[in-house]
């Protein structure tokens, strides 16, 4: 890892970076462990009642046997009860570990992975591996390997180790709606960072998006209120302290409103507020205002990451644990800075510079 670290900082100290704009992402790497491995608290307790009952029944058969024949028990079935319940003691430990990390799966023999995957479609074993391209010379400056698969909440850090990387003061970041969050958001504000990232907001749950968005409710920042589209006041109602800081608002009466067939199938209606939402209102303004971003992004992106998965097998880590596949990642991405180096300045040069 000192070595891609050593290689980034030699790219920026040649000026090999330009800083214009650094592109954040992550993907999915998979882990050396099969799905079958993935235990949830369901799995490990059905293992352990049919272990529980074999175990049982060895010992009923060791009772018989010893009244029988008292001076011999049988090696066979001595060896076989040692099995299960060594066994049935991994499934108390990964049980243990279950409710000490508050999870609902973990993968047995490879405990630093996670069940990964998009939507409803399969979940494998998996690392999330996460970048930022300078995406004027395609060239890594930061990356992390890490077992959370959500990107929300890691604009700021991504950003900011990036921003130190490259020993600048400001810096301009695009990142897809994965990213987008409001404390983040108002963090890189505060740091000289220019986050250009979509909001992630989900259509409004009730009606399957078929009634009034948000975005026809009009807040009202002396009064911290919203005015629904009868004319309405919406006013604060409860703070929800959830992964984002979200307040909710909602009308004091929605009975009879004639609109109330398109704005809520509930008693009233709710609309909700970041406690950041300024923040991320003009993040999401600078993003839409270039439509540029999106190409620059996503070709800043997948670049490196189409490589790196051509150089694993497909995106595959051979070693285990979240140490050893960070060294493993890190040399991936050496590989591929030296690679976009010699692209850059050429491998005589490079070989120079390097002496
Ligand atoms: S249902 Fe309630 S919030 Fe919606 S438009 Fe009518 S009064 Fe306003």
């Amino acid at each position: 890892m000192g070595t891609c670290r050593a290689f980034v900082l030699f790219c920026r100290d040649q000026g090999l970076f330009t800083a214009r704009l650094v592109a954040l992402d992550g993907s999915k790497f998979r882990a050396t462990a099969s799905a079958k491995r993935v235990m949830g608290r369901r799995e490990i307790g059905e293992e352990a009642v049919r272990l529980d009952r074999r175990i049982a029944e060895y010992l009923v058969d060791l009772d018989e046997s010893d009244a029988r024949e008292p001076d011999e028990a049988p090696n066979a079935t001595v060896t076989a009860l040692q099995v299960l319940k060594s066994r049935r003691a991994e499934l108390d430990h990964l049980a243990a570990k279950l409710d000490a990390e508050e999870r609902t799966t973990l993968v047995e023999g490879e405990l630093d992975a996670r069940p990964m995957g998009i939507g409803k479609g399969p979940k494998p074993p998996s690392y999330n591996v996460r970048t930022a391209v300078d995406a004027d010379t395609g060239l890594i400056v930061h990356h992390e390997v890490t077992s959370e698969p959500n990107d929300t909440r890691q604009l700021y850090p991504m950003a900011k180790a990036t921003k130190d990387t490259l020993g600048v003061s400001n810096l301009t970041v695009v990142a897809d709606a994965g990213y987008s969050s409001g404390a983040t958001a108002a963090a890189c504000e505060a740091d000289g960072i220019t986050a250009c990232v979509p909001t992630n907001r989900s259509i409004h749950s009730q009606g399957d998006g078929t009634l009034f968005g948000r975005s026809v409710f009009v807040y009202q920042p002396e009064a911290d209120t919203y005015i629904c589209p009868a004319g309405h006041v919406l006013a604060r109602k409860q703070e929800v302290l959830r992964r984002d800081h979200l307040i909710l608002y909602a009308a004091r009466n929605c009975t009879g409103c004639s609109l109330k067939p398109r704005c809520t199938n509930a008693e009233r209606r709710y609309v909700s507020r970041h406690l950041h939402e300024d923040a991320l209102e003009r993040m999401n303004a600078r993003f839409q205002a270039d439509p540029s971003l999106i190409r620059q992004r996503r070709c800043a992106s997948e670049h490196p990451f189409g490589t790196i998965k051509r150089m694993t097998a497909g995106g595959r880590f051979l070693t285990r644990g979240l140490k050893k596949v960070s060294g493993e990642a890190a040399l991936s991405v050496l590989a591929y800075n030296l690679i976009r180096a010699i692209s850059l300045i050429g491998a005589t040069t490079l070989r120079a510079k390097l002496a």
